[in-house]
C-alpha cells in the first residue's frame, strides 16, 4: 500500500521516461538516419500529407495542426467521429503560448514538472486561431489539447514539422498502437510502396496508455482522461485538490470517452476478487466455453493455473503496473491475431497508475466486470 502510493506520487522522472525511450529508438535508428527520417516525414506534413510517428504513450496519426484538408484526412483514415478533438503535439513552451489563452499558474508548474512526457493540457483557445484548431476542421473548438512528448523520434520530426494534430495511429474503436507492427495491422497500406502516409518508427511504448489529460481552464486542475501521471503527482505539484472524472458518468467529460474503445474483436469480461477465486472463477468459465479463450493474468496469479483448460491461451500482462500499463494493449491485439472468442481478464489493484489501466480495461471490456 506504502509503496503504491509513493510509486502513484513520486512516478518517473522525466529524465527516466526519456532515456527509455532514447533506448528503445536506438533499436531503430542511428542519429544521422534519425535526423534523415525526422526532415523527410516533415517535409510530407508541409506537403499535406499524413505521418505515423512514436511516442513515449502510443504511436500517433499525425498532420501539419493548421491543414484542414489533411487534418480531416486523419479522422477519415482512422473512421473516427468528428467530435472527438485530437492532441497538438509541440516540442517548446513558445508554442504552448500560441494555443493557449491565458493559461493559469499551475499550468506552468505541471509544464516545468512533467514536460516533455505524458500529460496532455487541455487549454483555453487563443481567439486569434482559427475556429477548428485542435479538432474536426468542420466543427469549432473553444479548446486546445496540447502536448510535448518524451521521445526523440517524435522530437526530431516535430522540431522539423512545427505544431502536428495527431489521435493514436489506430482504427477508432480498436487497441492503441503500441509498436509500429500494431499500426501496420490497422494500416496495412502504409506499407505498399505507392502509400502517402509515412511512418516513423520508434521501437516499442516506453509507456503504452495514452497520456493523462488535465483540463486547466478552471480554479483547479481537472482529470479528463487517467494516465501514467495520476492525481496525486498533479496535486503535488499544484499544491492544489485534483478534481477527478467520476466513473461511468452519463455525460462524458473529455469528446473521446463516450466511444467503444481499446476493444479486441472477442468480448472480454473483468473479474475481479481474490486471486484464488478469480482464477478459479475463469477456470470454469473457460472450461464451459465452447470457444478458444483468452486468459489475461497478472504474474502474481499465473501460479494459479498450473493446469489451463486445454482451450485457453494464457498471456501474462505483467508483474508491476508500470509493465501492466506497458503491455496491456499489446495483449489484447495478441488475442485477436490468436483468434480466441472470448477473453477473461483478471481486474487489476485500482491504485497509482492501476486506475488508468483499470479505465482502458473497463472500456475495452464495455463495461463487463464480474465481482467474485
Ligand atoms: P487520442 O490521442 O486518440 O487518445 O485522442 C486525443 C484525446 O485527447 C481525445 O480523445 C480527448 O480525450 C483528448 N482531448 C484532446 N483535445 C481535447 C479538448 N480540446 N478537450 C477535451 N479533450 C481533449
Ligand atoms: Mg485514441
Amino acid at each position: 500500500m506504502i509503496i503504491d502510493f509513493l510509486d502513484a506520487v513520486l512516478g518517473e522522472s522525466t529524465y527516466e521516461l526519456w532515456d527509455k525511450a532514447v533506448a528503445s529508438a536506438k533499436g531503430v535508428y542511428s542519429n544521422a538516419q534519425m535526423k534523415k527520417a525526422a526532415v523527410h516525414a516533415a517535409e510530407r506534413i508541409r506537403e499535406g500529407g499524413l505521418v505515423v510517428f512514436p511516442t513515449e504513450t502510443v504511436y500517433g496519426l499525425g498532420a501539419d495542426a493548421f491543414n484542414a484538408s489533411a487534418v480531416a484526412r486523419v479522422y477519415s483514415e482512422k473512421g473516427r467521429p468528428g467530435d472527438n478533438p485530437l492532441i497538438l503535439h509541440i516540442t517548446n513552451t513558445e508554442q504552448f503560448e500560441e494555443l493557449a489563452n491565458n493559461p493559469p499558474p499551475y499550468a506552468y508548474e505541471l509544464i516545468k514538472a512533467y514536460w516533455p512526457g505524458p500529460l496532455t493540457l487541455v487549454a483555453n483557445k487563443k481567439f486569434t486561431l482559427p475556429a477548428w484548431v485542435g479538432g474536426h476542421p468542420d466543427k469549432s473548438t473553444s479548446t486546445v489539447g496540447i502536448r510535448m512528448p518524451a521521445h526523440p523520434v517524435a522530437m526530431a520530426f516535430l522540431k522539423e514539422a512545427g505544431i502536428v494534430a495527431a489521435p493514436s495511429a489506430n482504427k477508432s474503436g480498436k487497441p492503441s498502437p503500441t509498436a509500429l507492427s500494431h499500426v501496420l495491422e490497422d494500416f496495412p497500406k502504409i506499407e505498399s510502396e505507392s502509400s502517402d502516409i509515412t511512418a516513423l518508427d520508434g521501437g516499442s511504448a516506453t509507456i503504452g496508455l495514452e497520456s493523462t489529460v488535465i483540463d486547466i481552464t478552471g480554479d483547479h486542475p481537472k482529470i479528463l482522461r487517467h494516465g501514467t501521471i495520476t492525481a496525486e503527482r498533479i496535486s503535488l505539484v499544484t499544491k492544489l485538490p485534483t478534481h477527478d472524472t467520476p466513473k461511468n458518468v452519463a455525460v462524458p467529460q473529455a469528446p473521446g470517452m463516450k466511444y467503444k474503445h481499446y476493444a479486441p474483436r472477442a468480448e472480454m469480461t473483468l473479474i475481479s476478487g481474490n486471486a484464488i477465486d478469480v482464477a478459479a472463477y475463469i477456470s470454469k468459465c473457460a472450461e464451459e466455453s465452447d470457444h478458444r479463450v483468452g486468459i489475461l493474468l497478472q504474474e502474481k496469479t499465473r501460479g494459479c493455473f498450473p493446469y489451463p483448460p486445454s482451450n485457453a491461451e494464457i498471456l501474462v500482462l505483467g508483474g508491476d503496473d508500470k509493465a501492466m500499463a506497458r503491455n496491456l494493449f499489446a495483449c489484447l491485439r495478441k488475442f485477436d491475431q490468436m483468434g480466441v472468442g472470448k477473453i477473461y481478464a483478471e481486474a487489476v489493484n485500482e491504485s497509482g497508475i492501476g486506475v488508468a489501466i483499470m479505465d482502458r480495461m473497463r472500456k475495452a471490456a464495455e463495461g463487463r466486470v464480474i465481482d467474485v
